[in-house]
């Protein structure tokens, strides 16, 4: 735990937001648990399928202080929201495929160190952001939650990795993905940057996103085509969900104070028409 006094963890947001809804759907509602419920004969099969739910013992990661044991991963946008992408940039990429694929080898690096995972799409699929709070809302207590996302923008200079989290909970986490990516990829550290998005804002467990790079950029675009890149990316990031596992926020400092504006409505980045058609930003990444 990071040493905050109590009332002042509290305005940082340890509890939930007032004013944030909080989402009573059932996992029935979201279509990656439709099967489960469904077919009440096939649940636990179903549950292995979808979630991986019956991983591997965690008993030989020893003595954990993250206070979580199963981790949500989350990649983001899916199907007729691809996310940003690498507009004129070769090769082409839809931020989507990527998000699907690293959040898989995350997925496979986690189980095989013996935690639990779940994952809120494991093929092209388009799933609202709300209904991804909700899953992870639903897992509770003894869950966090993992975004991830590639980065876009209108210009080609921007690169680096940066991790988002709203929460005071989630700081550790936070701050531990992001070093683990930085050293994993060598990559420009832009920081763990505090902000309310939906994803991070709404979940009522630990929960960060992470923008592994930048598509836009020409020599990340071009690393991030290869399978080798995207498993240090992955590697990067699971090394931080398992020191969080061990450490939890042991040796974190203080969560920083706001620099960033909230998000709102009204802050929503409207793109031109020609830049809607190459890119999308950072702001407007699904993350309201
Ligand atoms: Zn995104």
């Amino acid at each position: 735990m990071t040493k905050r006094p109590a009332n002042r963890l509290r305005q940082a947001g340890t509890g939930r937001q007032p004013g944030v809804k909080r989402f009573r759907i059932s996992l029935a509602a979201v279509p990656a648990f439709k099967a489960v419920t469904s077919f009440p004969a096939l649940a636990a099969l179903s549950a292995f399928f979808i979630g991986c739910a019956h991983g591997p013992s965690t008993a030989r990661l020893g003595a954990p202080k993250g206070n979580f044991t199963t981790v949500l991963i989350d990649p983001g946008h899916g199907d007729k929201d691809s996310g940003g992408t690498s507009g004129r940039l070769t090769p082409f990429q839809k931020e989507k495929d990527l998000t699907l694929d690293t959040a898989k080898r995350v997925r496979d690096e986690l189980k095989r160190a013996g935690l639990r995972t779940l994952m809120t799409r494991e093929d092209d699929r388009f799933i609202e952001l709300d209904d991804r709070v909700a899953m992870g809302n639903q897992l509770g207590t003894g869950a966090i939650l993992v975004s991830i996302h590639y980065n876009a923008t209108g210009s080609s200079r921007p690169n680096g990795v940066q991790t988002f989290f709203w929460h005071a909970n989630s700081h550790g986490l936070a701050t531990r993905i992001q070093q683990g990516v930085v050293s994993s990829t060598g990559e420009t550290n832009n920081g763990v940057t505090r902000r309310r998005l939906r994803l991070t804002r709404n979940p009522e467990i630990p929960c960060v996103l992470c923008e592994c790079a930048y598509l836009t950029n020409p020599t990340e675009n071009a690393k991030v085509a290869q399978n080798n890149y995207r498993q240090l990316i992955a590697n990067g990031i699971a090394n931080g969900i398992l020191q969080q596992y061990r450490l939890g926020d042991e040796g974190i400092p203080p969560v920083p104070e706001i620099w960033a504006p909230l998000s709102k409505a009204s802050d929503k980045y409207v793109p031109t028409k020609k830049r809607r058609k190459r890119v999308r930003s950072a702001d407007e990444d699904g993350r309201g």
